[in-house]
């Protein structure tokens, strides 16, 4: 018989919890200083986009701007196909969406967490609520220390996810952290003339990112898509796929990020062109209007505030200068970016150093019977069903490293 504390029952600790449960001799203990599976509900917002359709491990593994090389083992074994099956067989049908994201046939994250829960019950695993403060090792296993006692375990897992109390008691079992950053999040620009946009979204633009002055390396494929304005700077899928690459520098007022969206998608002469040309053939026509025709009208006005262009002037009397200005802004708009939106992260990067951590079996190469799953580790992916594919993934071989 052996005596299983799972810390954290999150989405990965809770499938641990079910895979390690498939020894009838194991005795499992999932403790959560909150509510168990919580954490699923807000997914996808409250669809629950729990996997991605690429069924390829390395082409999957891209998807991770940390993990990469870790997950080739992880995937190999647990990936996509494995996690669509597993949850057929627990009652959760799936779907694949048009941009190839996995939800269950209800869209509902509500099923999702009552068809894990369902297993937890079935099963007989235990359920602790309570908050783990420490963790130490023992002679002969370990000693779990909540605020309200002290337990004894054979082996750990622990799955506390991103926000730092996992890593902390990682560290007390001597593991190293790297450092916790927010991914996946909205950021602030210096800027502030777009403040009247907010709401307002650009569908399938094109980005490039310069930090000191040198091109960030990012993916040409992970640089295109939509991005939102809102009160304090933009945000968007763009916007959270530049904030996940660039989680490790340290950009700031002094020292922004700069971003450079090209709207068109043209070059300058090419967009310049065209839209010399709609100036020419609409003389009377209020330049707002006219280049209202590649623009929401609202963007469009900012715009012209922004450089100073009276949006109201007939397109005939556009002086070259004012049209070059606004053609330009169209084809690499400029916004500096100071800081990411604090604690509205949808992940967090960094995390217990995947060195320490043996990729086929999640267990800690420092301790053994401790093991590791989920976000607590320093793997983190871009939207699209990753970052559960990762609690998936590595809370199966956690759990079956456990049988
Ligand atoms: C708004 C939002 C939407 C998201 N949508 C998606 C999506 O659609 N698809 C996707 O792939 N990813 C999505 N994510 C990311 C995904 O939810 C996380 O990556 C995932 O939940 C991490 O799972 P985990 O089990 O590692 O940790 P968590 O889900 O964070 O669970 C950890 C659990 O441990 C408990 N705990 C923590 N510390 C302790 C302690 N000391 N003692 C006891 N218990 C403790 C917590 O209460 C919690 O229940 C989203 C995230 C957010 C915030």
């Amino acid at each position: 018989m052996k005596k299983i504390c799972i810390a954290g029952g999150g989405p990965a600790g809770v499938v641990a919890a079910i895979f390690a449960s498939e020894n009838p001799e194991n005795k499992i203990y999932i403790f959560d200083k909150g509510i168990i599976l919580n954490t699923l509900l807000p997914t996808g917002g409250g669809r629950c986009n729990l996997a991605y359709n690429e069924y390829n491990f390395k082409e999957l593994a891209k998807f991770y701007p940390r993990g990469e090389k870790f997950l080739y083992s992880v995937f190999s074994v647990f990936s996509t196909k494995e996690t669509i099956e597993f949850f057929k067989k627990i009652g959760i049908d799936t779907y694949v969406q048009e941009d190839l994201r996995i939800f269950p046939v209800t869209n509902s994250s509500k099923d999702v967490k009552e068809a894990l829960l369902k297993q937890i019950n079935k099963k007989n695993i235990n359920k602790v609520f309570e908050q783990i403060g420490d963790i130490t090792k023992t002679d002969k296993g370990f000693c779990v220390k909540t605020g309200k006692n002290i337990y004894n375990f054979d082996a750990v897992v622990i799955s506390c996810g991103g926000r730092g109390s996992g890593q902390k008691l990682a560290k007390n079992l001597g593991h190293n952290i790297i450092d916790l950053k927010p991914s996946l999040c909205a950021l602030v620009t210096k800027e502030k003339d777009f403040v009247s946009l907010a709401g307002v979204s650009l569908k399938n633009i094109k980005a490039e990112v310069f930090f000191d002055n040198k091109k960030v390396k990012i993916p040409p494929s992970m640089l295109t898509g939509d991005i939102l304005f809102t009160h304090t700077g933009i945000s968007g899928p763009l916007v959270y796929r530049i904030s996940s690459y660039c989680a490790y520098l340290d950009f700031c007022k002094e020292r922004p990020l700069k971003i450079v969206l090209n709207i068109s998608r043209k070059n300058f002469d090419e967009f310049d062109g065209i839209f010399l040309k709609d100036l020419k053939e609409n003389p009377q026509k209020e330049t707002l209007n006219v280049l209202s025709k590649h623009i929401p009208k609202n963007f469009a006005a900012a715009l012209c505030e922004k450089e100073n262009i009276d949006k109201i002037q007939k397109a005939g009397q556009l002086s070259k200068i004012d049209r070059q200005k606004l053609s330009k802004a169209l084809t690499s708009l400029a916004i500096n970016v100071i800081s990411a939106v604090k604690g509205e992260e949808i992940v967090t990067a960094g995390g217990v150093d995947l060195k320490e951590i043996n990729a086929k079996t999640m267990e800690s190469k420092l301790v053994s019977n401790l093991y590791f799953c989920g976000e607590v580790l320093n793997i983190d992916g871009l939207t699209g069903g990753f970052n559960l594919q990762n609690c998936w993934s590595t809370g199966f071989l956690a759990g079956n490293s456990l049988l």
